[in-house]
């Protein structure tokens, strides 16, 4: 049985509670009316629920998974498209956290901690559950790399400050010749396509993405 300290146990009984007071309440018509819940992010970055798995130098709390499941349980279970916020927020962020290097951190985690958003763009029309399938390319051209490609469902996806997005590098070695790549919103090449309109999960945002040059 997982056993939780003090600590633990009053920061799922605090979300709880935020939960059921600020999210429960609004959840059923922003599902309704394809309403992106944006009160819900900000009352995620005043409560330090926005990046909360980042450690405390880059703007999170450093919590650990267990916790991290556990709040995002809490959130589920009134408000499913808030949730989703979260766990995309933390899909976007953990590669750079993972394995980019001290100068991106710097430079990209803590806003994430304070209210800007990410979104992780793996998916293609032909690639979901094989990966590798993916068509994207980054070709560097200089000091810089050039992306062409397109991803679709992106949670976050046209709203999102920051997209952790994957393309080959080098397809012939299929997932080693795979890259992150940190992609601001504004950058020249990013366009959007349609959000989808979703049978469920109204609230949230899935995008399409295209990359060109
Ligand atoms: C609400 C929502 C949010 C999403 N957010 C994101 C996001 O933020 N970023 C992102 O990159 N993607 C996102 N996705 C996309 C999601 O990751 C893909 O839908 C998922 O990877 C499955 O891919 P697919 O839809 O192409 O289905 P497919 O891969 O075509 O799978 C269809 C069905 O076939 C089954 N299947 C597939 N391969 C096999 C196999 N080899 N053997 C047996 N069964 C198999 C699957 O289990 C599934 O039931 C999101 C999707 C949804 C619905």
């Amino acid at each position: 049985m997982i056993q939780l300290d003090e600590q633990q146990r009053m920061i799922v009984e605090t979300v709880r509670n935020i939960a059921q007071k600020e999210l429960k309440p609004k959840a059923a018509e922003i599902d309704e009316k394809c309403e992106f819940p944006w009160y819900a992010v900000k009352l995620f970055s005043e409560n330090g629920l926005l990046a909360p798995l980042l450690p405390e130098e880059y703007g999170g709390i450093g919590i650990e998974y267990l916790l991290f499941s556990m709040i995002i349980e809490e959130i589920a279970k009134v408000c499913a498209n808030s949730a989703l916020i979260l766990i995309a927020q933390a899909d976007g962020m953990l590669p750079i956290y993972y394995m980019g290097s001290e100068e991106q951190k710097k430079r990209f985690l803590p806003p994430l901690a304070k209210g800007a958003l990410a979104g992780f763009a793996g998916t293609e029309p032909g690639a979901g559950s094989d990966i590798l399938s993916m068509r994207t390319r980054a070709v560097k051209k200089g000091d810089k790399y050039v992306i062409n490609g397109q991803k679709c469902f992106i949670t976050n996806g046209a709203i999102a400050d920051l997209l952790s997005v994957y393309a080959y590098t080098d397809p012939e070695k299929r997932a080693k010749g795979m890259s992150v790549f940190a992609v601001q919103k504004g950058m020249a090449g990013l366009s959007y396509g349609k959000n989808e309109n979703k049978m469920g999960m109204r609230g949230s945002i899935n995008s399409e993405l295209i990359f060109e040059n």
